[in-house]
């Protein structure tokens, strides 16, 4: 979407390590207008593929999830961090390693709302090697929920995780695809 890459070429904080920030749209101040449009964009993209539910992870997720859903009419799930790995037989649990704080995390949704009948969409704001995106397909397939796709708002195209998870055969569809960015030369996206 040439709005968003205008907004993150113009807005965006390249940092080392391979850190794009976008915290005054995105990840820390939202703009909701904007997210309204990216909502609107993952519904033309997923609208019919019959998703009755969209699940993210916190906290980064949850805003673009749920402006999305008002487009799908569903709900959406967002999984969490939890702090133990003992978290009982109530959850079904998927372990991610976290790009920005470099530690694992267990994802954990109740399995009250996630099973065998949910056709969902997967949102993040960003994809950079797949570990968050692919615990979460972890947890459909736990709960015998299919996958229609996964939405994200800002794929990092030279980090592996969108050809992992397209090898996977899950559909991965990105609003802006950063093709390289370096403090010293800013961003490039894909064609
Ligand atoms: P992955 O699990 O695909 O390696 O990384 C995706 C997750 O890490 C996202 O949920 C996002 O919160 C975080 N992330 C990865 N790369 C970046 C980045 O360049 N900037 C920010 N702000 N978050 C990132």
């Amino acid at each position: 979407m040439k709005l968003l890459e205008e907004r993150i070429r113009r807005d965006g904080k390249v940092y080392a390590g391979d850190v794009l920030k976008v915290d005054s749209f995105l990840n820390h101040q939202i703009d909701v207008e904007l997210l309204s449009l990216l909502g609107k964009e993952f519904y033309r993209l997923f609208g019919d593929c019959g998703v009755n539910k969209i699940l993210t992870v916190e906290a980064s997720g949850i805003g673009i999830a749920c402006v999305a859903a008002q487009s799908f009419h569903c709900p959406v799930l967002f999984a969490k961090k939890s702090k133990t790995s003992n978290i009982g037989n109530d959850f079904w649990s998927a372990t991610a390693h976290s790009y920005t704080h470099g530690n694992d995390n267990t994802l954990i949704v109740s399995k009250s709302y996630l099973g065998k009948n949910d056709r969902v969409l997967i949102l993040d704001d960003f994809l950079a090697n797949g570990c968050a995106a692919l615990a979460m397909s972890e947890l459909c397939a736990q709960a015998g929920a299919s996958v229609a796709g996964i939405g994200v708002v800002i794929e990092k195209a030279y980090q592996k995780g969108g050809a992992l998870l397209r090898e996977k055969g899950f559909r991965v569809e990105s609003l802006a695809r950063v093709a390289s960015m370096s403090p010293e030369e800013g961003i490039r996206f894909c064609d």
